[in-house]
């Protein structure tokens, strides 16, 4: 008899330690501490919350990674310096930041700067609190408009957020957070990521009160989910956004990287990324009721390791291309029309203990291959 069969009602508690071990487990950045650089530097565009525009510099600095890298679709944290004793020091983070900033004479114009650590700036085993601070004031001395970080909700707090505000000073700040679902069940399980409702909307208040931008994550098919089921989660967490009085939101769709569950999902047959239609109609399902844009489905060209969405030949370049228009334009008429190769989608509910056995099953299958 398997450990979990169908019939013996799973306890969530207990699956989600589990999936958490196998997360965990997987992790792995090497043996050796990464050079003290940025690991990613670009340039691109976006628009403001005024509609306006602007360049953008977004950097990926080394740090020591994600403190809390439970989930199971995150490669982040194996690029950087994750398990590494002394991995990055405070004064190589203000280093690269001061790198970052000076302004070289070819380098395009920016107003933004998005500085992210492959993890939660917030987090002071991440980046210290005398150097978060610092670092605004790096960043407000050095002309730009507006900084985007990112950070796990728990540490947002009016303690740590109001000295950060007060040393950018004029200098508007957006916090990303990676929500990835409004329903416990996915968010804290399947994703397994440690973000409770609770936290969210403490540090949602917070940013308000401060006047921080938000900047809400919303994953399209976390592991273990269907298609059909993606869509329900999208659109149901949407409408908890919206109910709390956010205005724009990234989705991400899943994309399979190494050393994740993800993969070991995807290698024993057990999960796909969702199928770029999946994510078209997730769009068409909510961006009405607040600014949408998708994140991660144009890397195809540039990350050849992971697996990503996809449709057929003949149209996912197109309908990556019509998603990255429409997030720039917000226009549904940027989204792409339809192909034959759209499979059927059965948009159903989320039944939580339907949902829990097959995780259960499927962390079996992998724990019968050796995972
Ligand atoms: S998604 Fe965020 S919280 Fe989760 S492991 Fe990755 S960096 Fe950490
Ligand atoms: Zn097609």
């Amino acid at each position: 008899m398997p450990e979990h069969a169908l019939d013996v009602p799973v306890s969530v508690g207990d699956l989600r330690r589990r999936i958490g071990d196998l997360s965990l487990r997987l992790r792995t950045s090497g043996i050796q501490t990464k050079p003290a650089e940025p690991r990613f530097t670009d340039y691109d565009k976006i628009r403001l919350p005024s509609g306006e525009l602007v360049g953008r510099k977004k950097v990926i600095i080394m740090s020591g990674g994600c403190s809390v890298p439970t989930c199971t679709m995150c490669p982040f944290t194996n690029f950087n310096n994750y398990g590494i004793d002394g991995g990055t020091s405070p004064e190589s983070l203000l280093d690269q930041v001061r790198r970052t900033l000076a302004r070289t004479e070819n380098e395009p114009a920016y107003e933004v700067l998005s500085l992210y650590n492959d993890g939660s700036f917030f987090a002071p085993r991440e980046i210290p609190r005398d150097v978060q601070v610092e670092i605004a004031r790096l960043v407000a001395a050095a002309g730009v408009k507006r900084l985007v970080v990112e950070s796990l909700p728990q540490f947002v707090t009016a303690p740590v957020l109001a000295p950060f505000v007060k040393a950018l000073g004029g200098v508007q700040l957006e916090i990303g957070i990676g929500l990835q679902s409004a329903d416990e069940l996915v968010r804290e399980t399947l994703v397994n990521t440690r973000v409770s409702q609770k936290s969210f909307e403490r540090a949602l208040a917070v940013m308000a009160h401060l006047g921080v931008d938000p900047k809400i994550y919303l994953m399209i098919k976390p592991p273990f989910l269907t298609d059909g089921e993606a869509v329900t989660d999208v659109v149901e967490s949407v409408d908890y956004l919206t109910g709390l009085g956010v205005r724009g939101m990234t989705l991400c769709p899943t994309r399979v990287s190494r050393n994740t569950v993800a993969w070991e999902l995807w290698q024993a047959g057990q999960y796909t990324p969702p199928n770029l239609w999946t994510v078209v109609e997730a769009v068409r399902r909510v961006h009405e009721r607040l600014a949408v844009r998708v994140a991660c489905v144009n890397l195809r060209g540039t990350d050849f390791e992971s697996v990503f969405p996809d449709a057929c030949l003949s149209c996912a370049d197109q309908v990556v291309d019509a998603l990255m228009r429409f997030g720039e334009s917000g226009d549904a008429a940027d989204l792409p029309a339809d192909c034959s190769c759209r499979p059927p989608l059965e948009v159903i509910a989320l039944d939580h203990a339907a949902i829990t056995a097959r995780a259960a099953q499927q962390l079996n299958v992998l724990e019968r291959s050796g995972v």
